[in-house]
């Protein structure tokens, strides 16, 4: 049977069938959204990756601040069928663990940048879910108590410090203006003299997140992904350096940070290839 992986994100939905990789825009509503799915999988066997917090038992994605529609959602009644789901920085990890930056790696993680911060691991070639589907919410692990207020609504997430609107909020703070991402990014990259105090800034507590999962899991490959990685290419370089400057010297000795390698649809290719692995 052929197979389809489908990246559902808050702007676009991507797709990856073995061969082709295409894309379009998300729907706005859980009705459109079904039928793009059963339209484009149509006699395939179907592997979803949804940013949220996923619920294996039910198949459902519980919570999904860019996807409200589909929190709750018994994806396989609507569908029609059995379908494989998973977070979507599991999926692009597994995609970089099997085609991209981390082949070969016995463990690894990976941390997807962007709007918020996802995270996945691979271990001895499986693909860690958790009990229920929401393992690696390595956007949510504090480090800094009574920090700033995450998405989720606690304090002090890393995702606070690192994703698109952690670098806005330092950009605010440090040089007392209100700017989008990808602008912060532009000045880093001109080398402007604040901007470059927000990247160490962001940069540290990236590697601090890093140095955590370091000591928890002894990768020895961390996959940085997402827009800002791909912008400022230096970056897994100056997370690599801090690791082994702060880690642990034994699991920070033997651990390489890179770059994805399959960009914006490592989650789609993950998915797909997931059809294999998970039932
Ligand atoms: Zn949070």
């Amino acid at each position: 049977m052929e197979r389809l992986g489908i990246d559902i994100g808050g702007t676009f939905t991507k797709f990856y069938d073995g061969k082709k990789k295409w894309k379009v825009k998300t729907p706005r509503s859980l009705k459109e959204l079904i039928e793009l799915i059963k339209r484009e999988g149509k006699g395939k066997r179907i592997s979803l990756a949804v940013a949220g917090l996923i619920d294996q038992r039910e198949k459902t994605v519980k919570q999904s601040p860019n996807l409200p529609f589909i929190e709750g959602a018994r994806l396989e009644e609507l569908i029609g069928r059995e379908i494989v789901i998973v977070n979507d920085a599991t999926a692009a990890c597994y995609g970089e663990y099997r085609l991209g930056a981390a082949r070969g790696s016995s463990t690894c993680v990976c941390l997807t940048l962007g709007t918020g911060l996802g995270g996945g691991a691979v271990i001895g070639g499986a693909p860690l879910m958790g009990a229920t589907g929401c393992s690696m919410e390595v956007g949510h692990i504090t480090v800094e108590p009574r920090g700033w207020r995450c998405h989720c609504g606690r304090e002090g997430c890393l995702e606070s410090y690192v994703s698109s609107y952690g670098l806005e909020r330092l950009y605010l703070i440090e040089g007392d203006k209100c700017l989008p991402s990808y602008k912060v990014i532009e000045l880093i990259k001109k080398r402007e003299e604040k901007a470059l105090i927000v990247f160490k800034k962001f940069t540290e507590y990236l590697a601090l997140g890093v140095i955590n999962l370091v000591h928890i899991f002894n990768p020895d490959t961390v996959v940085l992904c997402g827009g800002i990685v791909k912008e400022i290419p230096e970056i897994s370089r100056l997370v690599e350096k801090e690791v082994k400057e702060k880690a642990l010297k034994l699991p920070g000795s033997c651990v390489k940070v890179k770059r994805g390698e399959l960009e914006e649809f490592s989650g789609a290719i993950g998915a797909y290839l997931l059809t294999e692995k998970v039932k």
